[in-house]
């Protein structure tokens, strides 16, 4: 089927890379001619796991373009995705600016009739808006109602995870496939339909329902799993004070099939470019249709929290006034997998050391690049404070000489890492672990001074080498 992709960022060129792969004839878009150069020149802008295998792959067997040609792209596909980004306004609703103009654009040029897929995360209604921009261009350029001039706009919400994102993509749990129940609505989900039907062959995995349902399934999907995080992250805040082990409470309650284990991790809240604006975006539109939705009002309070929780130990342990001190950080992207640094929560952490007066050195496996520019951005306006940050290209070489190791990101490399080599070349042996990386227990027996998240703080008793539990 002749595809195309609106939008050539994390989702965008996954689905793209992905409807490629299993021999569809791919167009991606994008307006960002820096990023089009990048991979016309077999190149990928961002850090995926498989994604650049598959590139190379249905580049080679001519399958997939990549080109900034907004015309070219609106003649090529019968179905054309939009995947373009929605990041929160102001006032923190979704800006529909870019998915609109994709939509304009479709209007502007399209030649026959078009599937038209809300890939994008877009508030409940967002499907009828991009109906109407496609029709006003119609209308505009005096073939609105002509029969090659027809589409149907339908939502099929993503679900990936970045870092899985290959992966998810072609093994999904589910797909979501809002439509309208008319002639063009009909027509559209067979196609939808077709395109999806080598995902299915082991089970059914679509879910078919109406355009707004579908839309609001994404935000309610996101908001449930933000809620998971901030709820263990307010308990961990508890066992802290009570001397529990949120990780002994996690498996717990974990092991009743109701709750399950995943999404129960304590740490340092959550972050990325989905589940920040998704939440908030949503509690607006409660608001602007008359309701409060106190629950998420609470869990944004709870993360926005939790992302300084770390450095309440740090003070804590190490004092208000950090001049003079310097911080080991490992891992700098919002989670393991991924270069994608929006709203990380080592942007909070980061800023708030250095704004205590110390040197931060820090290391990511992937996000190094993009965390230079960001950090960059961050604190344009603090040049003294950017000054006491650098990065370091190894996870080694962020520990010679610090006064403390902070963990930020759980990376697979710093699982287990050479303890006996940190302690020699730390000044002092001190985690302070946002991920609970490391048992506290041992890290006692290994004379290491180890502040988790919600986990008791074993005193490390250096007269006889025994570990006895206090609380921190
Ligand atoms: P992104 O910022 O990585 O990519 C968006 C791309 O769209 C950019 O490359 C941008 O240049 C391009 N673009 C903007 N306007 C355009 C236009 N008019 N024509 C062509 N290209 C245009 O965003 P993303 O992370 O891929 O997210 C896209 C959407 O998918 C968002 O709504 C997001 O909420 C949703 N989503 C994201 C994820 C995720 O994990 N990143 C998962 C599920 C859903």
């Amino acid at each position: 089927m002749k595809i195309t992709i609106i939008g050539t960022g994390y989702v965008g060129l996954v689905t793209g890379a992905c409807l490629a792969e299993i021999g569809n004839d791919v167009f991606c878009l994008d307006v960002d001619q820096r990023k089009i150069d990048i991979l016309n020149s077999g190149g990928v802008p961002i850090h995926e796991p498989g994604l650049q295998e598959i590139i190379a792959r249905t580049r080679a067997h001519g399958r997939i373009t990549f080109s900034t040609d907004v015309k070219a792209s609106v003649e090529h596909g019968e179905v054309q995705f939009i995947a373009v980004g929605t990041p929160p306004d102001e006032d923190g609703s979704a800006d529909l600016q870019y998915v609109l103009e994709a939509a304009r654009n479709i209007g502007r040029y399209m030649n026959g009739f078009k599937v038209i897929v809300d890939k994008s995360t877009v508030p409940v209604g967002t499907a009828e808006r991009v109906g109407a921009a496609v029709a006003a261009e119609l209308q505009a350029r005096g073939m609105a109602g002509s029969a090659s001039q027809q589409f149907s706009v339908v939502s099929n919400p993503e679900f990936l995870k970045e870092g899985a994102a290959v992966e998810d993509f072609m093994r999904p749990d589910r797909i979501v496939l809002g439509s309208d129940d008319d002639e063009m609505g009909r027509l559209a989900r067979e196609k939808m339909k077709r395109l999806y039907a080598p995902f299915n062959r082991n089970h059914e995995r679509m879910l078919y329902m109406d355009v707004r349902s579908a839309e609001f399934t994404k935000y309610a999907a996101n908001a449930m799993l933000a809620t998971r995080i901030s709820f263990m992250n307010e308990m961990s805040n508890l066992a802290d004070r009570v001397g529990a082990d949120i990780e002994a409470v996690r498996r717990g309650i974990g092991s009743d099939p109701r709750i399950g284990y995943h999404f129960l991790y304590a740490g340092v809240g959550y972050g990325g470019s989905c589940f920040p604006k998704d939440v908030q975006a949503l509690v607006r539109t409660a608001g602007e249709n008359g309701q409060r939705l106190r629950i998420l009002e609470a869990v944004e309070d709870v993360n926005h929290e939790q992302k300084e929780v770390i450095v309440r130990k740090i003070e804590h342990t190490l004092g208000h006034d950090l001049a003079g001190r310097t911080f080991a950080i490992w891992g700098l992207a919002f989670k393991p997998n991924t270069d994608d640094m929006r709203e990380a929560p080592s942007r909070r952490v980061i800023a708030a050391l250095l704004s205590r007066g110390a040197t931060v050195r820090a290391y990511d496996p992937v996000s190094l690049d993009e965390a230079r520019r960001v950090f960059a951005l961050d604190l344009a306006d603090a040049p003294d404070a950017l000054a006491r940050l650098s990065f370091a290209t190894t996870q080694e070489e962020t520990l010679a000489g610090a006064d403390a190791l902070v963990i930020l990101t759980e990376w697979k490399e710093f699982k287990s890492p050479d303890f006996l080599h940190m302690k020699s070349v730390l000044k002092a042996p001190v985690i302070f672990d946002g991920r609970n990386l490391y048992e506290p227990e041992t890290m006692a027996e290994l004379g290491i001074d180890y502040y988790a998240i919600g986990r008791p703080h074993v005193q490390i008793d250096t007269t006889n080498h025994t570990a006895a539990h206090e609380r921190a």
